[in-house]
């Protein structure tokens, strides 16, 4: 008797949603191809990862045994007024982890033949029985099922909703990395075992510590991660700052070497005028600092006959939930979970799309209603009474990298 062969996925995209799509799909049977754009091992998207409770169920459930080390602990928040005072303080524990340090434990778990870098999908074929993918250089593969779980510029999305673009929030998120060893002791003392806030009027500075290089955590040898959300026009602001030295205007976003250093400097120096001194040192002390402009993006269907679209590639929420990483995760999960049912791929896909459509949709509008505050210019009377409600200390503290409000 011969066995069932088993059932077959494309997954288009390599990074978190698409690994842990793998995983599991592979723990359940199935057999599964990762195609990947980039020609090298991914690495450092975003620096500094907050986790919840919902991440690390969809890890358990893709075999990763969660080890202590994940991630730095800390027990809570602590607002700081232009003085540097410490003018408000919450406890909450939470774990800070890495993008790094996430995609190495799903990567490490998936056989590398399963793994295929170097294949940008051009275009799809959904048809009754199979979907078909065919790569830059004409190679196809044929699967009972295509996973579009390649992020925000996603090629799969675009092939079924050319229409559905990114969405400018109005402002944009100035990043950087510190060396714990860098730091003055003062300012050590008061910000390593805390997730951070500076507020200056309509802006939002934040910052938590991460593993250092090789996911060391010893004291003295961790990093901080601070983001600052500043506002920026599109039209004048966010131009200039897309703008590199050779005059090219870059879309949607800049590599952080392309970054004029003029930019930079300006930063700088808003950041000595407006930011609690913790901060400024911060700012000072980055040796590349980078911006990523702020935008939203939501799609009308995560499941198209036997297509299925998850992480950024579905939703594009605002990073002030940190849900990015979480909600790919839980894509997964309740995808893998739809797919374990018998009556076919295309119902499963349409099982997995009611459970997650709404969650998507609550956290993006979540993601906005906090980040009203920063926008450059707020247009209705929603977005003021949002702006309103999420911008003091407390709302700040107890709202932000949070995902109480889905339970
Ligand atoms: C400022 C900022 C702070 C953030 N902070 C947090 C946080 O604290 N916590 C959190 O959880 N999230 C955070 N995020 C969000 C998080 O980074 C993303 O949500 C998450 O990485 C999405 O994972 P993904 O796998 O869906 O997409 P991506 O990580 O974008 O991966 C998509 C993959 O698809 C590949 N690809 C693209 N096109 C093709 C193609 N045509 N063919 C083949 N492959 C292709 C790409 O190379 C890429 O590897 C933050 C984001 C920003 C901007």
């Amino acid at each position: 008797m011969s066995s069932q062969p088993s059932k077959s996925a494309i997954i288009v995209g390599g990074s978190i949603a698409g690994l842990t799509t793998a995983l599991l799909l592979h723990r359940q049977g199935w057999s599964v191809d990762v195609f990947e754009r980039s020609e090298v091992e991914l690495a450092g998207r975003g620096a500094g990862i907050v986790t919840h409770r919902d991440l690390f169920d969809a890890l358990q459930a893709a075999g990763i045994e969660l080890t202590a080390d994940l991630g730095v602990r800390v027990e809570g928040r602590r607002v700081f007024d232009p003085s540097g005072a410490a003018v408000l303080e919450l406890a909450y524990p939470q774990v800070l982890t890495s993008w790094d340090r996430l995609y190495h434990e799903l990567r490490s778990r998936l056989p590398d033949e399963c793994y295929h870098m170097g294949h940008t999908l051009e275009s799809v074929e959904n048809g009754a029985d199979a979907v078909v993918a065919r790569f830059a250089g004409g190679s196809e593969a044929r699967a009972d099922l295509l996973i579009g779980a390649d992020g925000f510029r996603s090629s799969v999305r675009r092939h079924f909703f050319p229409d559905i673009v990114p969405n400018y929030a109005g402002y944009v998120a100035w990043r950087g990395l510190v060396d714990e060893g860098d730091v003055t002791e003062t300012t050590r003392r008061d910000i390593f075992g805390h997730f951070t806030f500076s507020l200056p009027k309509g802006e939002q500075m934040l910052g938590y510590p991460v593993a250092g290089v090789n996911n060391d955590m010893r004291v003295g040898r961790r990093r901080y991660n601070w983001v600052w959300y500043r506002p920026a026009d599109e039209a004048v602001e966010l131009r200039k700052l897309l703008t590199d030295a050779q005059a090219n205007v870059h879309e949607l976003s800049i590599p952080p070497r392309l970054i004029r250093g003029e930019m930079i400097e300006a930063m700088q120096r808003s950041a000595s005028r407006s930011l609690a001194p913790q901060f400024q040192e911060l700012v000072h002390l980055t040796v590349q600092p980078f911006f990523q402009p702020i935008y939203d993006l939501e799609t009308r269907r995560m499941a198209i006959g036997r297509v299925a679209l998850l992480g950024d590639a579905a939703f594009v929420v605002r990073p002030h939930v940190g849900a990015g990483v979480t909600k790919a995760a839980q894509d997964a999960l309740s995808l893998a979970k739809s797919l374990r049912n018998d009556d076919g791929v295309e119902s499963a896909l349409l099982g997995f799309e009611q459970e997650r459509m709404p969650v998507g949709a609550k956290i993006m509008r979540r993601a906005r209603q906090l980040g009203a505050y920063m926008q450059s210019q707020v247009s209705t009377q929603e977005e003021r009474q949002d702006a309103e409600r999420h911008r003091t200390p407390e709302a700040v503290v107890q709202e932000t990298a949070s995902l109480e409000f889905l339970h």
